[in-house]
């Protein structure tokens, strides 16, 4: 029996990407029915100053919505010590740090050098190991597939930046198409890559669909062993330069390839579609994406069936 873990991103990589900014109510609300559908992972925001992002300015308040929702893994972006430490105080279970394989956007991005990012992200796992040893801490590569600033990005740069994170005691690795510029073919090298330089902490593809190539790569790494995907719903995110382009990889589309395929997710496609509903409330002007909501379930569709569980009550 295979499956997958869809790790939700729409209310951190979603949100921030979009001008309006949505309530704390609806946030909530969005995160509640997420939740209900099935998913087990959610980026609900991100520490970063309210001044830069005021999109997310109310992440701790999300996060202690969230951490009230049974089995979920409340997951935060903290891109320095300062967000880290923000997410520890609000109690999140798990934080990813961005970690730019291009020179060019990390400068843009977080002011710092890949270097400098690296040696930050060795002081948030001494943090981590001294206030929070329970959290669970990942670094995400990102613009490992290209980079709009600086262009080509060399694999072998990705690589031994992947490996000097694994070095800096993060617990996984995972490979980001921040800009939708990744193949099928550079996804299988780059995650197979990946497995052979860190082992163990190769984790998430996190992966944009801005060239409709989303769930094509999704499914190439797949097929090299990948097991964690980033999605968002309704591909929230776009991207303000390239209009009718949408953002990460749709949530329900992935969803759907995989029940499709007999990967098991336990995520519910019809709850997951009704969760839509809380997005389009709280965010009433912006375009919602995906394929297979505008299609609708094919009448014959079975879900996959999961691994079975030992029941616990009598
Ligand atoms: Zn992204």
């Amino acid at each position: 029996m295979d499956q997958v873990l869809i790790s939700e991103v729409g209310p951190r990589d979603g949100l921030q990407s979009v001008q309006a900014i949505m309530s704390l109510p609806h946030k909530c609300a969005w995160i509640s029915a997420l939740h209900a559908s099935g998913l087990r992972e959610i980026e609900v925001g991100s520490f970063v100053p309210a001044h830069l992002l005021p999109q997310l300015a109310d992440t701790a308040e999300v996060v202690r919505h969230a951490l009230g929702l049974s089995g979920l893994t409340v997951m935060a972006l903290t891109p320095n010590r300062r967000g880290a430490q923000a997410a520890f105080e609000a109690g999140v279970h798990k934080i990813t740090l961005p970690v730019s394989a291009s020179e060019a956007h990390s400068l843009a991005n977080v002011r710092k050098t890949c270097a400098q990012m690296v040696q930050e992200v060795r002081e948030v796992v001494r943090l981590r190991d001294e206030q929070a040893p329970q959290v669970k801490v990942e670094a995400g590569v990102s613009t490992a597939f290209g980079c709009t600033l600086q262009g080509a990005v060399d694999e072998t740069h990705v690589l031994n930046l992947a490996q000097a994170l694994a070095e800096a005691g993060v617990d996984d690795i995972g490979l980001s198409d921040t800009t939708g510029m990744a193949d099928p073919a550079a996804v299988r090298r780059l995650f197979k890559g990946l497995q052979q330089a860190v082992g163990e902490k190769a984790g998430a593809a996190h992966l944009h669909n801005t060239r409709g190539l989303g769930l094509a790569n999704a499914l190439a790494a797949y097929d090299v062993g990948v097991r964690t995907f980033d999605s968002s719903q309704a591909g929230l995110g776009g991207c303000p330069y390239a209009p009718g382009a949408s953002g990460n990889v749709v949530t329900e589309d992935l969803v759907f390839m995989f029940e499709a395929m007999g990967v098991h997710t336990g995520v519910d496609l019809v709850r997951l579609m009704q969760a839509r509903e809380a997005l389009r409330a709280g965010l009433p002007h912006e375009p919602l994406y995906g394929m297979t909501p505008e299609a609708g379930l094919p009448a014959h569709f079975q879900p996959t069936p999961g691994p079975a569980r030992a029941c616990l009550t009598p």
